[in-house]
């Protein structure tokens, strides 16, 4: 009899491995190759891609086909820069004061489902409270929808800086946060802020190099790390196989940043031509988050909607960033797909494409930089960013052909994430 289960759960486990999904794509693009074809099998076994066929794989019986004959099949996209945690309101800067780490829990279950079945299976978090955290653990054990994150936890700042979560507060409610709550002045904080994020489980690291737009303090882009500072950040990064994100609107915060090592430039709004050729130098990545600059720029606009002192800010930043991510592009810096989604709504993160094509990249181009190129800033390129024998199956199709018409990639009829479908209309 203990044989006989032995069989049968042996047999049942031999028939799950054997059963395949085959995707029937009306085209397909293949970004690794900078190619469009018609009519391809995408074969896909135990959560990967197995095959990639010419013509319609019929399967065998047991197999599942999916029918995506009138539409335009590829890699999941991935969105270097979001912040799953919360969303723009007029009544964001209260929140702090307001919702408790269950509510931005709550709320980002949600802006994570919407950024699924938008066609983004993966995303990098770059700044929380530390929910984030808990979120990617939730969207992997599949206990919730959303894509596959890869989370910094919470940012890095100097006092004061841009991720100083108490700037513009009363001075009694402000405290004197450090490393444990990202905030660091010298490089053994910086040391020890890193080490925090260590244990509290990120993915990666990202630190706030100048200062930003949207936080309650005067400069947009003063330098807000000094080089000593940024070299820890990135050596006691390395010790532990982190990345390193950083935030920078201004030139000598780029500059510094990019001479110290750091994996990608995220923003990048007040560049010059120094800064792209180190960046050329390095392999350092650009970040645009066109998105986002232009969505502040315009609710900079409506009275009220932010804090006096980040208003003209928004104004002199936010426009500008489309145009430097034309230059930076032509120029020949590298370019990784993020929006900085949570700026502006979750779900609107494909109108960057539409922003980058605008600015002069190819669309190819721009679907590289949401698949590949971002896959290779993760370094993950082995298991994302392709539809390549191995690599996770994470798929999204778009009905019309973005090649001709880039306002399609808003069209999303299907989306997978690791062989499970959550989209399909
Ligand atoms: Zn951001």
């Amino acid at each position: 009899m203990k044989y006989l289960l032995g069989a049968i759960s042996l047999l049942f486990s031999f028939h799950a491995v054997a059963q395949k999904t085959i995707l029937h794509c009306g085209q397909l693009i293949q970004p690794e190759k900078s190619v469009m074809q018609a009519q391809m099998s995408v074969i896909i076994q135990n959560k990967q891609v197995v095959q990639v066929e010419k013509g319609y794989v019929a399967g065998g019986k047991e197999d599942v086909v999916i029918d995506l004959k009138n539409a335009t099949v590829m890699p999941g996209w991935i969105d270097m820069h979001v912040h799953m945690e919360s969303e723009t309101s007029p009544t964001k800067y209260l929140e702090t004061f307001t919702l408790n780490p269950a509510d931005h829990a709550y709320n980002s279950v949600v802006f994570a489902e919407r950024t699924l079945l938008t066609g983004f299976t993966t995303v990098r978090d770059l700044g929380g409270s530390g929910v984030n955290i808990s979120l990617r653990n939730a969207i992997a054990k599949g206990l919730i929808k959303g894509p596959r994150v890869f989370t910094a936890g919470k940012s890095i700042a100097s006092t004061g800086g841009h991720a100083d979560p108490t700037n513009g507060y009363r001075k009694d409610l402000m405290g004197n946060p450090g490393p444990e709550s990202g905030v660091a002045n010298g490089a053994d904080e910086c040391m020890k802020a890193v080490r925090q994020r260590y244990k509290d489980g990120s993915d990666l690291i990202k630190i706030t190099a100048s200062g930003g737009v949207l936080s309650v303090a005067k400069s947009g882009e003063n330098p807000q790390f000094t080089e000593s500072e940024l070299e820890a950040i990135v050596s006691t990064a390395r010790d532990y196989g982190f990345k390193v994100a950083a935030h920078s609107h201004g030139a000598e915060a780029m500059k510094r940043a990019v001479k110290a090592g750091v994996h990608s430039i995220e923003h990048g709004t007040f560049m010059d031509d120094e800064v792209m050729r180190l960046m050329k130098e390095k392999g350092t990545y650009l970040v645009p988050t066109i998105t986002a600059g232009k969505a502040v720029g315009d609710s900079a606009k409506k009275p009220g909607y932010y804090p006096e002192l980040v208003v003209p800010k928004a104004l002199a930043t936010g426009p500008k960033i489309q145009a430097t991510f034309g230059k930076a592009y032509k120029a020949g810096v590298k370019i990784a797909f993020g929006t900085d989604a949570g700026v502006f709504r979750h779900g609107e993160n494909w109108r960057e494409f539409v922003y980058m094509n605008e600015a002069g990249m190819p669309t190819m181009e721009c679907i590289r930089a949401a698949t590949v190129y971002a896959a290779d800033l993760l370094g993950e390129s082995d298991r994302l960013g392709t539809l390549e024998p191995g690599k996770w199956a994470d798929v999204v199709a778009v009905s019309g052909n973005p090649l001709t018409d880039i306002q399609v990639m808003s069209k999303v009829v299907f989306v997978m994430k690791d062989g499970k479908v959550f989209k399909k209309d």
